[in-house]
């Protein structure tokens, strides 16, 4: 039998703490797994003096997955050389070696959650989750871009640029994802104006041509925005660009009531997985134990489904977490009324109960 191995990155703030309750969990439901943590980020820098050690990306290249916590220190610090440039240096750093080039969000809406919603339980009523997809690659983030100076007006330009090919990768990865789902693909662009926008809605025409199982549907980006606030229900995956995905995921991470629940996969090519939460380090509540851990324990489920297809473990620990959540446990960004409000360790002692 192969052994698996992974990385695991815990980083800043809140990251040790969840992730060290996360790895309780593996070695609840996949002791056979090898673990090797390793620093990035801020903590990286106290011994190392830089946010990616060599040590940190060799390490990375011998495994088979990695599991990310979170790096960055207080935003009032930025400027201190512990968090100067932290998250450019580590996670875009290491998202750069890995050639990442889509990104899974999905957004779960938990029943039992439905209260602390900013949506109205009438809205959220048929919502069950939503599964974003972003190029990561691409887009106007890493086009040309200069700030000059035009007849005395300084000017600033940013170029997008997207090829058939980047697109097409993107697209066949929507239309398998939504063939294991309820088979519908949005795909959002801003083809009224946009140049990258209608090459990208003639190649999803295109590769919807071999997935006859799944229906697209076209949206504008103004409109999603507005669509994912008025009736969520109707999407069940959608596949954006680079700009358009950073904003419409954030946006949707916010719906089902925590930042702290919302886990995150990262491919590439090769399908190299690396899986974190969507939310930062936290630094507010970091050494409190307040955090959420189920952002990362939810991360190491979506690890074990899609790195090791380890499907039976995946879906054993999503049950214990709503199962958890149906027990009315709770940790501070979910509290509510009647519930039992619970600290991280204690938070996790009852999924680990649950499993
Ligand atoms: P943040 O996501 O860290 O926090 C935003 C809010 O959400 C805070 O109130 C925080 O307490 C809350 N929150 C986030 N995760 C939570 C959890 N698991 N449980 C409970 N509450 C949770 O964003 P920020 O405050 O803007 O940034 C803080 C630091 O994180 C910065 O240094 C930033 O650069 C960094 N950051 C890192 C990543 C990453 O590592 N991928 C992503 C975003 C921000």
């Amino acid at each position: 039998m192969k052994s698996f191995n992974i990385a695991v990155l815990p980083g800043d703030g809140i990251g040790p703490e969840v992730m060290s309750q996360t790895l309780r969990v593996l070695q609840e439901v996949a002791p056979q797994i090898q673990t090797h943590t390793a620093l990035i980020g801020g903590a990286a820098y106290s011994k190392y003096q830089c946010h990616f050690p060599p040590e940190t990306q060799v390490l990375i290249e011998q495994c088979d997955a990695v599991l990310f916590g979170s790096v960055g220190g207080p935003i009032n610090q930025a400027n201190q050389p512990q968090w100067k440039h932290c998250e450019v240096n580590s996670i875009l750093a290491l998202r750069k070696q890995l050639n990442l080039a889509v990104n899974y969000r999905p957004v779960k809406f938990y029943p039992a959650l439905h209260d602390i919603s900013p949506l109205k339980n009438t809205i959220l009523v048929d919502c069950d989750d939503i599964l974003i997809l972003r190029e990561l690659l691409g887009d106007i983030y890493f086009g040309k871009k200069h700030t000059f100076e035009n007849n005395g007006v300084m000017t600033a330009e940013d170029t997008a640029s997207y090829d058939e090919n980047q697109i097409a990768y993107i697209a066949h990865q929507a239309f398998k994802a939504a063939s294991g789902r309820t088979g519908r693909v949005t795909s959002v662009d801003k083809a009224n104006v946009l140049e990258t926008s209608k090459l990208w809605r003639k190649v999803f025409n295109q590769v919807a041509q071999e997935y006859p199982d799944v229906t697209l549907n076209h949206m504008l980006v103004d409109n999603c925005a507005m669509q994912l606030i008025l009736n969520p229900a109707q999407f069940d995956v959608i596949a954006t660009s680079n700009l358009f995905g950073d904003i419409l995921s954030d946006a949707a991470s916010a719906l089902p009531g925590s930042l702290g629940m919302m886990p995150s996969a990262s491919f590439n090519h090769e399908g190299f997985g690396l899986y974190e939460p969507s939310g930062g380090s936290a630094p507010d509540i970091a050494g409190f134990d307040q955090a959420n851990p189920m952002a990362q324990i939810l991360s190491l489920a979506m690890l074990l489904r899609h790195s090791f297809a380890m499907k039976f473990e995946a879906n054993a620990i999503e049950t214990a977490v709503s199962k958890t959540l149906e027990q009315a446990f709770r940790t501070r960004d979910i509290a509510q009324h009647n519930c039992q409000l619970l600290g991280t360790v204690a938070f996790t002692d009852q999924i680990l109960s649950n499993l």
